[in-house]
């Protein structure tokens, strides 16, 4: 490949093809913000799925990153850092529990509550050894390691990965009925989305996670919320359990954890939970780093204003009203949350795809999840005006296709 090849032509050729972006490059981001390599601009209404909660380059979350460089970036765990405690401490304070365990990704953090519930299951619950079951939701996405996509519903992410990890049992999603009879004695954990996001910002019925909560109380079973995507401010609250006043047993977090500067993923719950982990029953060579774990606290400080959970509520009517003319002229359906929402495009005027690429043309960036859906979630530090733009320019590219299709 010549030297003067551009970037995406380097990664359509050496880079391996396991995402379809979007031919935008680019090269710079600040706030809600980013600028292509020859100096367009666009309005970041993705987010880097939720990871970029704070926005492109938070100053308050960049000088903690530039502070740690200069200072210490990684130990791995075979010795103590000075950060680690204080990081746990105050994301548990977060939380309202008592232990944390931090990892990097995502997947990370959702195996690792895996294992917890399945540990937690043999020798707390008292599970016959290798018997352990987990309820999964259907439309799920927790990640992409072998175990997590054993139970994924998704064709594109789960087929030809097998032989796959057994013990997971799918249930509709929002549908307690089914979860409480999907239930026995060997099961440990009951793994949901609070809101799915992948799957299109699916929110469940009123009430579900607080059945979900009672149907776990009663059969001893561990409630397990992925809010990697929904938690940390997106929904309005700093956890979309908090939405219905739930309280899981564990949170899974990650994403906005690492401030979009650094992977950082955690898993949270109380002692009699995370306690059933001994040294060298777990763990990652850069899990809990120095640098990731000082921006975390930083993000930490910055939810515990609560200043950002009110940003997505105050402007959840800005995005609701922006979108809501759309319904019955060009989308099918749309689900808003906080700052958060999943629109379906009408499938006769063309693919989700089509619509993130003519939005592209009018500067503004998202991304389709499945077939006609499209998900916005942008940064939680976005300007009212600059929304109110992006949202027009959605507007006006939901209504060409419209006018298009004649
Ligand atoms: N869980 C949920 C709910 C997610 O939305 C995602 C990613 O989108 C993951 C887990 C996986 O996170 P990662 O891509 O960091 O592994």
């Amino acid at each position: 490949m010549s030297v003067t090849a551009t970037p995406i032509e380097l990664e359509d050729v050496h880079g391996a093809h396991n995402y379809h972006p979007l031919p935008v490059t680019v090269s710079h981001g600040e706030g809600a913000w980013v600028w292509d390599d020859e100096g367009h601009r666009y309005l970041d209404f993705l987010a880097a799925y939720s990871a970029l909660n704070f926005g492109h380059r938070h100053p308050d979350l960049v000088r903690a990153a530039h502070e740690q460089l200069d200072r210490l970036t990684l130990t791995s765990r075979a010795f103590h850092h000075d950060l680690l405690g204080p990081f746990c401490a105050e994301l548990a304070e977060l939380a309202g529990k008592e232990m944390v365990l931090p990892m990097n990704s995502g997947a990370e953090a959702v195996e690792t509550a895996l294992k917890v519930a399945r540990r937690w299951g043999y020798e707390v619950k008292g599970v016959p050894d290798e018997q352990a079951t987990v309820v999964v939701m259907d439309g799920n996405f927790h990640g992409r390691t072998i175990s997590i996509i054993s139970f994924s519903g998704d064709p594109v992410a789960h087929d030809h990965y097998g032989p796959y990890t057994p013990g997971f049992r799918v249930v509709g999603y929002g549908d307690a009925a089914a979860l409480e009879s999907a239930i026995d004695e060997t099961t440990v954990a009951v793994l949901v989305e609070p809101v799915q996001g992948e799957a299109g910002v699916v929110l469940p019925p009123e009430g579900y996670l607080a059945e979900v909560r009672r149907i776990c109380t009663e059969h001893r079973v561990l409630m397990v919320a992925d809010e990697v995507q929904s938690g940390l401010g997106r929904t309005g609250e700093t956890f979309a359990c908090d939405l219905e006043g739930v309280v899981p047993d564990v949170y899974v977090l990650g994403k906005a954890l690492g401030g979009g500067i650094v992977p950082l993923s955690a898993v949270v719950a109380d002692g009699d939970v995370l306690g059933v982990l001994d040294p060298g029953s777990h763990g990652s060579t850069f899990g809990g780093n120095a640098l990731a774990v000082a921006v975390g606290r930083e993000v930490i400080r910055l939810l515990a204003t609560g200043e950002p959970q009110q940003r997505a509520r105050d402007l959840e009517p800005v995005l609701r009203d922006g979108l809501a003319p759309l319904l019955g002229h060009g989308l099918v359906g749309l689900r808003v949350r906080g700052l958060w929402a999943g629109l379906d495009l009408d499938p006769a005027l063309g693919t989700g795809r089509d619509l993130c690429e003519a939005l592209v043309g009018r500067g503004v960036l998202v991304k389709d999840t499945h077939g006609s859906t499209i998900r916005v979630s942008p940064p939680l530090t976005i300007d009212r005006a600059d929304l109110e733009w992006g949202l027009e320019q959605v507007r006006g590219a939901v209504g060409d296709l419209v006018a298009a299709a004649g």
